[in-house]
């Protein structure tokens, strides 16, 4: 898979808005700054940019940050589109910081980057839509803290407009999500399977998906849902 990974991204990483020289230097220097590498692949990102390209996606919140890797990423969905990312980690988010600022001032200024757990932060932005003193969110990427899925889906779900995009990272975990023992005593097993079957009862859930991905990055999956 890995080897495909570069044959297609040989030949496909070439069109489009994205600072590809600049993406790779942020991934080099998370790895050399002692960032785990957990980001997503190259193709990933591309990916995710393309989904915020097709939903026209303005306001993007992202949750967890690491080296701001799929933040960079997001920026390319459009010349327009702004996105805020949450990471808890104050020496993570100094080195995203540092990262942001290789970008140009046309991608830097899009991206807001909030230092804190964003179980604390999210009602806070969530109050500022409350007020109209934010506009609401068109696209959300979850990718932190696993057992947190369903409660940071939830804020999403109050904090998107009607047809909005949310994509959550990393639910199949190598096909563990279906592993007896790790459904008993894994906790980002736990807390993927709660938001997984969460979506029937969901109200604002209109419809969704689970896309199982093979890549460089391994055998894993995006969970992906547009809201009502
Ligand atoms: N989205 C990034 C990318 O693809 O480049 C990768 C994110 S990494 C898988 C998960 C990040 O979430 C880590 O940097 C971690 O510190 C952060 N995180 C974990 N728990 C968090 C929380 N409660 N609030 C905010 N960020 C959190």
């Amino acid at each position: 898979p890995a080897k495909v990974d570069t044959y297609m991204n040989s030949h496909l990483m070439l069109k489009g808005t994205a600072p590809y020289d600049i993406l790779q230097r942020i991934h080099d220097n998370s790895l050399e700054r002692g960032l785990d590498d957990i980001s997503v692949s190259p193709a990933q990102g591309k990916f995710l940019a393309l989904q915020a390209r097709l939903a026209q996606a303005e306001n993007i919140l992202e949750v967890g940050t690491l080296g701001a890797y799929s933040t960079v990423w997001f920026t390319a969905a459009s010349p327009d589109t702004k996105i805020t990312s949450i990471e808890i980690d104050p020496h993570t988010y100094s080195i995203a910081q540092e990262n942001v600022s290789l970008t140009e001032s046309s991608v830097s200024s899009r991206i807001n980057l909030i230092l804190g757990n964003a179980i604390e932060v999210l009602p806070g932005l969530l109050s500022e839509i409350q007020s109209s003193s934010r506009p609401h969110f068109d696209f959300i990427f979850i990718d932190a803290d696993k057992q947190n899925n369903l409660a940071y889906f939830n804020y999403a779900a109050r904090m998107a407009k009607p047809g909005a995009l949310v994509i959550v990272d990393n639910v199949v975990r190598g096909g563990l999500v279906v592993d007896e023992s790790a459904c008993q005593n894994d906790g980002k097993v736990i807390g993927t399977r709660e938001l997984i079957e969460a979506m029937k009862y969901n109200e604002r859930v209109d419809d969704a998906v689970v896309i199982q991905t093979e890549g460089e990055k391994g055998y894993d999956g995006f969970l992906m849902v547009i809201l009502k």
